[in-house]
């Protein structure tokens, strides 16, 4: 054998001596380097919980700009001498500010304290860094996905030709829907197959009907699909933020009328604003008469599944034709955790692709199942372990159970939003949020003076860390929200949060008079 092609040196490759490691075999995770790795872990744990220790607010308030100063600063080609300096550096660097979404007063988006059985699922799937694409990358791992998805295509109510697959998110299981939307469409029309012909001539008479709540993700899909953004057709909202079932209809016919083609609606199961939850069943009614392909998205509310009390909010989810549910929320699972659901597992053909090197047909023939015929992506984390972990370790019940009482909890945070002369709540709650606003007894404030108090209280409230809600407008009028995703949250935390809110808002208040009276 001769190695002159290769202009092989034979002595192996060494870390620079200067490093702290010194031993190549002590990089690696493998069944040598067990008291290496814990060794790690515990720093690494040791540092998460002494930056921890330090902190007594959800954020630190400072700006994005200074912690740039601190980060662009790094020399990337100098490495830091040792593990603990590493970690000591990423204290500064991003710990010691980061948002703290399991802090009581952390009020803002959908961000969920996490199941410490998840974390340990994490730790187990990243040592042995597994890939659920195909089986050959992931044994058992492809099966427990599976058990998962078939666990849920039950609590679904999807019968035995449905199926499913992890995704990145609710972005992602959206985008899914409206692609076999889409595709199944083309075929049912003139047996147009979009996968191997790209669009076809009717392709910008296509629409997709859906609330002016919903998503997103949604006109993004639209747009990725090559469809446009236009093809989404808003739906008006009841006084509760679910969709009007009424202009629903009007809206199909007219569409129709005016030759266009409707041919996708997506209900959502809790939208990200209001926690609103479209009328499924009604809906289903409406796309069964006209043919249009049922999309839910329960990135949110998906959770209600497992809730007694409350399941039947989701009553009708089992006739859509796809649906999509982010554990990565009312699921407690960390980011990323979520999952696509098909009722006809069959439209997974509109995006199956054979590799040769990767899930050949041959092994489709033989039964080998690999889960990336079904996915979007190729190379993917065994996110189905956390809440395959959770599930086996906790049970279901304590995901529902904590979902109802944290649903429990927003009722009485709105009777006590109610009740404050200053506060202006848009509407009852329905899964988790509250939208509301400071209005002060003050007929002089225009609506900009009155929607920058609110931008200034949010703002504010960033600023100093200590309670975090975020904001949202609806026709023209700017709004505050809380999002309750924390089990540990009770209701002083809200009554500490209202508190400060309305005093922020006075402070504000008070200085815009101010200010008018100088000029
Ligand atoms: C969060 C959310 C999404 C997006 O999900 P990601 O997991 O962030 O991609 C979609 N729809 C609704 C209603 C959501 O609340």
């Amino acid at each position: 054998m001769s190695y002159e092609l290769f202009d092989l040196e034979i002595s192996p490759y060494k870390p620079a001596k200067e490093h702290c490691f010194n031993e190549e075999a002590s990089l690696f995770f493998n069944g040598e380097t067990s008291h290496l790795v814990r060794d790690r872990l515990n720093e690494s744990l040791d540092t998460v919980f002494q930056s921890l220790s330090e902190r007594n607010t959800p954020f630190s308030g400072k700006h994005h700009n200074e912690l740039w100063e601190l980060i662009k600063n790094i020399d990337l080609s100098k490495p830091q001498q040792c593990f603990q300096s590493t970690l000591d550096e990423l204290k500064t660097l991003y710990l010691n500010d980061t948002f703290l979404f399991h802090d009581q007063q952390y009020l803002a988006h959908l961000n969920c304290p996490v199941f410490i059985t998840a974390i340990a699922a994490e730790l187990i799937s990243t040592c042995l860094n597994t890939a659920v694409e195909t089986w050959d990358q992931s044994a058992g791992a492809t099966h427990i996905e599976q058990m998962l998805i078939n666990r849920f295509t039950k609590h679904i109510g999807f019968e035995t030709e449905a199926d499913g697959v992890f995704t990145s998110g609710g972005t992602q299981s959206n985008l899914m829907g409206l692609l076999f939307a889409r595709d199944s469409i083309c075929f049912k029309i003139n047996q147009w197959n979009v996968k191997q012909n790209g669009l076809p001539s009717y392709a910008n008479r296509l629409r997709i009907l859906t609330s002016e709540h919903s998503h997103y993700s949604i006109q993004k899909s639209a747009a990725l699909l090559g469809l446009g953004k236009n093809s989404v057709v808003s739906i008006k909202t009841d006084s509760q933020f679910k969709i009007s079932t009424k202009e629903l209809k009007q809206t199909i016919k007219k569409l129709e009328h005016q030759g266009l083609i409707p041919f996708a609606v997506i209900a959502t199961a809790g939208t990200t604003d209001f926690g609103s939850i479209d009328p499924i069943s009604t809906i289903a009614q409406i796309c069964d008469k006209h043919n249009l392909w049922l999309h839910v998205d329960a990135a949110y509310g998906g959770a209600l599944l497992l809730s007694k009390k409350y399941k039947h909010w989701l009553a009708g989810i089992e006739h859509a034709n796809s649906v999509g549910i982010d554990f990565h929320k009312t699921f407690f699972q960390p980011v990323a955790c979520s999952a696509f659901f098909l009722k006809d597992k069959n439209n997974f053909k509109f995006i199956s692709h054979h590799a040769s090197y990767l899930n050949p047909l041959l092994d489709e023939i033989e039964g080998i199942p690999n889960l990336a015929t079904k996915s979007l992506q190729t190379t993917r984390r065994f996110d189905a372990l956390k809440l395959w972990l959770s599930l086996r370790h906790l049970g279901e019940e304590v995901i529902g159970t904590a979902l109802e009482n944290l649903i429990h909890l927003i009722r009485r945070a709105y009777l006590l939003f109610s009740s404050e002369s200053r506060i202006d709540v848009i509407t009852p709650p329905q899964l988790t949020t509250l939208v509301f606003r400071f209005l002060p007894q003050d007929a002089s404030l225009t609506l900009e003076e009155l929607n920058n108090i609110n931008r200034g209280i949010r703002q504010t409230l960033y600023e100093s860390g200590k309670t975090l809600v975020a904001s949202t407008a609806i026709d023209c009028h700017q709004y505050l929200k809380i999002t309750l995703l924390n089990p540990l949250t009770t209701l002083q935390d809200l009554q500490d949060a209202l508190i400060t809110i309305v005093k922020t808002g006075n402070s504000i208040h008070q200085s815009h008079i101010l200010n008018r009276s100088r000029l």
